[in-house]
């Protein structure tokens, strides 16, 4: 296994498959895995317990020091799961990782990441989770904000229209009633606002490689970021595989940007 460890950061848009590749990633290279939506899907479950919104969806006007307060009096933390495979989110030490995918949260979780001392302590969370390197983070700021530095960012691509279906049958497969209108509207609106907002909105970063999942099967798309992760990882192995510089012309090949 590879011993160089490096951050894998991989940004995009809602239900562009950031968690699928990420964790299949993360396996294959034996990093860990952190999912940051599943942070401020929980911190918007915490809000939401305690009644810090307004009844049409809007938040209620929130102070500095409140915040902070209730800011400590959150703790979030993971814990990995054998049986799935991935670390589970807990908040508060209760395991909060189905109760954070309800249509409710993801209606709010916008609205809550885009409060600049949610996102403080947020990124402080995750930058203190990648300090040993070899980790795979997705999110929506993580190439930009949390590790500007990461050795490896994608930038996650795919039609609207096959987001809203796959989110919508994966909603489904959980159990959770909804319809594909409901999940096509709040994909548009929270893309909307996760790149209007001020706090560190989602955006491209310079340095990232777009990767667009529309045709790939999930195998495919692995393939294509393992592929990029081991041309960083292992170069010189990559270039004596290939006897040349294959590892240069594959990463090029995959940048292509929008
Ligand atoms: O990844 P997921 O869709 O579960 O994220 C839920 C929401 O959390 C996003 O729509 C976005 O508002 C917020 N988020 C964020 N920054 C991150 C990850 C998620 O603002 N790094």
């Amino acid at each position: 296994m590879p011993s160089k460890k490096i951050v894998i950061a991989i940004d995009g848009y809602s239900s562009c498959g950031k968690s699928t590749i990420a964790k299949a990633l993360a396996a294959k290279l034996s990093y860990g895995y952190v999912d940051t939506g599943a942070m401020y899907r929980a911190v918007t479950l915490f809000f939401l317990q305690k009644n810090i919104f307004h009844s049409e969806k809007g938040l209620k006007h929130l102070d500095h020091e409140f915040l902070e307060e209730i800011m400590d009096h959150i703790s979030i933390f993971f814990h990995y799961n054998p049986a799935v495979g991935f670390g589970e989110i807990y908040l508060n030490g209760k395991n909060v990782e189905n109760e954070i995918r309800q249509m409710m949260v993801s209606d709010y979780v916008s609205a809550v990441s885009a409060i600049k001392e949610v996102r403080i302590k947020m990124v402080d969370l995750q930058q203190k989770m990648g300090l040993q390197r070899g980790i795979v983070m997705d999110g929506r700021d993580i190439g930009t904000t949390v590790f500007p530095d990461a050795e490896l960012k994608l930038f996650m691509q795919a039609d609207p229209e096959v987001r809203a279906v796959r989110r919508f049958d994966e909603m489904q497969s959980k159990g959770i009633a909804v319809t594909l209108d409901e999940v096509r509207n709040n994909i548009q609106s929270r893309d909307y606002e996760d790149t209007h907002r001020k706090e560190s909105p989602l955006t491209q970063a310079s340095d990232a490689i777009v990767l667009d999942n529309t045709f790939l099967t999930p195998a495919e798309q692995l393939e294509q970021a393992y592929a990029l992760a081991i041309s960083i990882i292992q170069p010189e192995e990559k270039k004596t595989q290939n006897g040349s510089d294959g590892s240069e012309k594959k990463t090029a090949d995959l940048s292509a940007k929008n």
